[in-house]
């Protein structure tokens, strides 16, 4: 920063006390070059702090940046790209019906629409389908379900419980959902009407139930996404459905991330023999087309009239059909048992290559869900990666998230162990 400054031969606002790392960004430093020299600057709210490259193009599971260098998209736009980059069939899928509509509105019967919820009711054996746009509008839809529902019951103010490290989006309900003080920090006052408890800790849990009648839902996601790849005991779901029944609580499964085949099944809890009231899915459900969805079923299903709630763009033809063509794809090519199949030979290989590297905590996941915890903040690996031709991601500092598309061959598998594997461990052994 200072060096700019000297080499420019200008000056600049002295960063605010506390707050050096974020002034001192390459985002920020360019966005203050650029103000003083009247450089290219984008007028992008700074939202985020971006790396430096951009895709021009993408097939299957590598793309391409304007150089004609090509990486190995190991993160799939954060778990969106379902079906990889390109994909024929659901690229013509999306041409056709862009040819016939796009959007008409929820004033008028929506086909598409319907037939998208009769094959999510379908593969989740839930009842009806609330579609919106994204993930935080799925959970909204959620939060104020259970709300309903609460208040239905005579309850004046509904809590919903949540869990420490959980991600749930970023509008005002769902930030505060979110077990994460970044998210919220700057944000207060936050939503009321939450309780929160440790991931994966049923006690916690039943604590709660005995010193609070107003609660009405529990809001879990199957396996912690941001939070790090975090996985619930396996007798934990079941146990919490049952606790659920007790108190006529709705058992409500955030299965944004973590669903739509990734884990090997269609959602997550299904490696689980229960049935949640209400499910909320996104990302890789278009495959990239915007669209997310609220399901629900049992004594959650009714709850919402019409004027309760709705969406402008919700459920759509073109989202509808992306997600449709999504589904029927990962029926018709059995991505499913691919991901299963995929995911274990990942995380055996990784197990073979790093386990015995000093400073690899854990190596986690299910499916194509995959979290190595470092015993350090590895956020630089994104960086190094990334010179070397291949997309990964770090969450909770210290963990690297792996969300291949379901398209992943084992052979490019393969080469994501050869890429990924050395750069861990030379990270680990410069003791960064
Ligand atoms: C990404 C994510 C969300 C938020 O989805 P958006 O589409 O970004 O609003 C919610 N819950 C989970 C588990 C997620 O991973």
């Amino acid at each position: 920063m200072f060096l700019s400054a000297l080499v420019f031969g200008v000056t600049f606002p002295l960063p605010r006390k506390g707050s050096l790392a974020q002034y001192t960004s390459f985002n920020q430093t360019k966005r203050r070059l650029g103000r003083r020299l009247s450089l290219y600057m984008s007028h992008l709210m700074n939202t985020y702090a971006r790396l430096p490259v951009a895709f021009t193009h993408g097939e299957g599971v590598w793309l391409w940046d304007g150089s004609g260098k090509r990486y190995l998209d190991a993160l799939s736009g954060i778990a969106v790209n379902t079906l990889g980059h390109a994909h024929p069939r659901f690229t013509a899928a999306l041409a056709a019906q862009i040819g016939k509509l796009i959007h008409t509105s929820n004033i008028y019967q929506v086909p598409e629409q319907e037939q998208l919820a009769d094959k999510l009711c379908a593969l989740s054996k839930m009842q009806e389908v609330f579609l919106c746009n994204s993930g935080c509008e799925a959970n909204e839809a959620a939060i104020k379900l259970a709300r309903l529902y609460g208040h239905n019951k005579g309850i004046d103010n509904p809590s919903i419980i949540v869990m420490e490290k959980a991600f749930h989006g970023r509008t005002l309900a769902t930030l505060s959902a979110t077990g994460n003080r970044k998210v919220q920090a700057g944000f207060e006052p936050l939503v009321k009407g939450f309780v929160r408890v440790p991931y994966d800790d049923l006690d916690a849990i039943r604590q709660v139930a005995e010193h609070n009648a107003d609660v009405v839902a529990v809001l879990v996601e199957p396996i912690q996404g941001e939070g790090g790849i975090r996985m619930l005991d396996i007798h934990y779901l079941e146990q919490l459905r049952q606790i659920c029944n007790q108190h006529n609580w709705l058992l409500m499964l955030d299965e944004v991330q973590c669903g739509i085949g990734r884990t090997g099944k269609w959602f997550a809890h299904q490696h689980t023999g229960i049935l949640p009231d209400v499910m909320t899915l996104a990302k890789g459900l278009g495959s990239g087309v915007p669209v997310g969805a609220c399901l629900a079923a049992g004594k959650a299903a009714g709850t919402f009239q019409p004027g309760n709630h709705g969406s402008t763009f919700g459920g759509n033809p073109l989202a509808s059909v992306a997600a449709l063509t999504t589904l029927n794809i990962l029926e018709q090519d059995a991505l499913l048992a691919n991901a299963a199949m995929v995911g274990n030979f990942l995380v055996q290989g990784l197990h073979e290559r790093l386990d015995q590297v000093a400073g690899v905590i854990a190596i986690r996941g299910q499916g194509l869900m995959i979290g190595i915890e470092l015993n350090r903040p590895c956020g630089e690996l994104v960086k190094l990666a990334l010179a070397q031709g291949l997309l990964i991601n770090v969450t909770a500092d210290s963990v690297i998230r792996l969300l291949p598309s379901l398209v992943f061959t084992q052979a490019e598998a393969q080469q994501l162990l050869d890429m990924l594997c050395p750069l861990v461990a030379d990270f680990l052994r410069r003791g960064a």
